[in-house]
């Protein structure tokens, strides 16, 4: 796969700094956020605040030279210090400019010749610079030399004269630049007060960071604290301390935190519960017949001289409740297999017409026996994707509980029928019916109607719960209608073919 370089180096830095577990920290990352949140600010300023002031101070020095710079240049202009450099009044006023703005000054005529030059060098050198050449031609220039310190300006010395063809007709005065002044001044005094305002802005800045550094530090451990909280009442209750729901409100976040917890909480406290539940009626169930045994063995042993009918009587009976233990192994055991995943499904194409018909055929001697009639109706041939063994097994339960809890001379009519999506098994009989407040707990295990009657045909009240189990796995249905004394109808209804999730 190709991956930009770029993204490859953020990927690389992410992976490096999840590496560095104190980053990890989400107090940490509070901390650095509101750190530079805070600092860039308070450093930008300082900056900016320098910059201006820099800029503000060159550029007043630099007005002020040149308004300065403009008188002298009129001066000279008078005294026609261009040809006489001799006028007391000007070197004064020249040199009094120079130490104002503790600079050099440079008095240059026409033909580029230096006429003054207050360091006394370069007096009678020609200067060809570009700036000089540029105000001769009339343009005055200014450059800020900040590295140096230094404010570099040329100023031409012009002279106003009059242009006319003759004495009658009307002058026109007009500019023509006599020489150039070449002024560099200092701006040691700007950087000065820089200076003095950038420890100042230093000493506000480290109060700032100081004061971030605090407010960072608190901050982070504020917004931390209901998470601590959070983890310290899961612990409590991950330690069994205490069984009282979750409640830390300080912010919705862990609000919401505390009440998914809880629902998880009370999901596995119902899980628990209903585990426990389910082990002490196991516990019950397979404790009745051991006792029962137990019972006719005691009075066996206890009696001397038990005629042969007796013992005959009484073995049957053990014999009887054997089968009955075994009955309810076999059922749990079928229970826990449909407990599994649907991974435990061997889902192959099942003729489920040949399906019931075996059931039917397998149970009709049991009907038979309880003088119950068993009708089949297919309406349509139907191939199905399921588990065999598993489905015969739900479809069984089913129809064996029609044919138990049903009257003399009844019937049971199983019904088989299909659309393009689904196949229906519709088993109703003409029984006792349930009540109808008995109709939402018959699913559950070990739920009877009536227990001693259950009992008397042999039931272990896990059919039903096998049944479901079973239907679900295939990701099918069951529906139940009843009315006591009339009869039961079951309606299974499952997908064709099998849809894995
Ligand atoms: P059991 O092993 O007791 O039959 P089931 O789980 O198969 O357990 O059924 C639970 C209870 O539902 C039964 O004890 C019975 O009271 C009631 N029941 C189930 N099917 C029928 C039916 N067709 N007619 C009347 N009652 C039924």
């Amino acid at each position: 796969m190709y991956v930009p370089n770029g993204a490859w180096g953020i990927t690389l830095l992410k992976e490096k700094l999840h590496d560095i577990k104190i980053l990890r920290s989400l107090k940490t990352r509070i901390f650095l956020i509101l750190l530079i949140v805070g600092l860039i600010p308070c450093i930008g300023m300082r900056y900016a605040i320098l910059k201006n002031y820099e800029q503000r101070a060159v550029s007043v020095r630099t007005s002020d030279i040149s308004t300065q710079l403009k008188i002298l240049a009129d001066h000279l202009i008078t005294y026609h210090y261009l040809q006489d450099t001799s006028s007391e009044v000007i070197n004064a006023e020249i040199d009094q400019l120079s130490s104002l703005y503790d600079g050099r000054v440079l008095i240059i005529n026409g033909d580029l010749r230096v006429m003054k030059d207050t360091y006394g060098i370069s007096e009678t050198k020609t200067i060809i610079s570009e700036e000089v050449v540029r105000c001769i031609k009339g343009e005055s220039t200014s450059k800020y030399d900040k590295e140096n310190g230094y404010i570099e300006m040329t100023i031409p010395i012009t002279e106003t004269i009059s242009v006319g063809s003759d004495q009658t007709t009307v002058t026109e005065k007009k500019d023509v630049v006599r020489g150039v002044m070449l002024v560099s001044a200092s701006t040691d005094s700007i950087m000065a007060t820089m200076d003095i305002l950038s420890r100042n802005a230093m000493i506000v800045e480290v109060i700032a960071v100081i004061g971030i550094l605090v407010i960072s530090i608190l901050a982070a451990k504020a917004l931390i604290h209901p998470f601590e909280k959070i983890t310290e009442a899961l612990n409590q209750a991950q330690e069994g301390y205490t069984n009282d729901p979750i409640s830390v409100k300080d912010c919705l976040e862990t609000e919401h935190i505390g009440d998914a917890f809880n629902r998880v909480l009370s999901r596995m406290k119902l899980l628990d519960d209903s585990r426990q539940e389910f082990v002490s009626n196991v516990s019950h169930e397979l404790k009745t017949p051991i006792t029962s045994m137990k019972v006719l063995a005691d009075s066996l042993i206890t009696q001397n001289d038990v005629p042969i009918e007796v013992y005959q009587e009484f073995m049957s009976d053990i014999a009887e409740e054997i089968e009955r233990e075994d009955k309810i192994i076999t059922d749990l055991l079928s229970l826990v297999k449909m407990d599994r995943t649907a991974a435990d499904l061997n889902i192959a194409q099942v003729d489920i017409n040949v399906l019931v018909e075996l059931i039917m055929k397998r149970l009709r001697p049991i009907a038979q026996k309880r003088d119950v009639e068993l009708v089949y109706e297919s309406v349509r041939p139907v191939t199905a994707a399921v588990d065999e063994v598993k489905l015969t097994l739900a479809i069984s339960n089913l129809v064996e509980n029609a044919i138990k809890y049903n009257k003399e001379h009844g019937w049971v009519k199983v019904k088989l029928d299909a659309d393009h999506q689904f196949f229906t098994i519709e088993v109703a009989d003409s029984g006792i019916g349930i009540p109808e407040e008995s109709l939402e707990h018959i699913y559950e295990r070990f739920y009877r109607v009536d227990k001693s009657r259950s009992r008397e045909i042999g039931g272990t009240g896990l059919g039903l719960a096998i049944t479901r189990n079973a239907i679900i796995m295939h990701r099918g249905s069951i529906k139940v209608v009843s009315e006591e004394g009339v009869g039961t109808t079951f309606t299974v209804k499952i997908p064709l073919t099998y849809i894995a999730v």
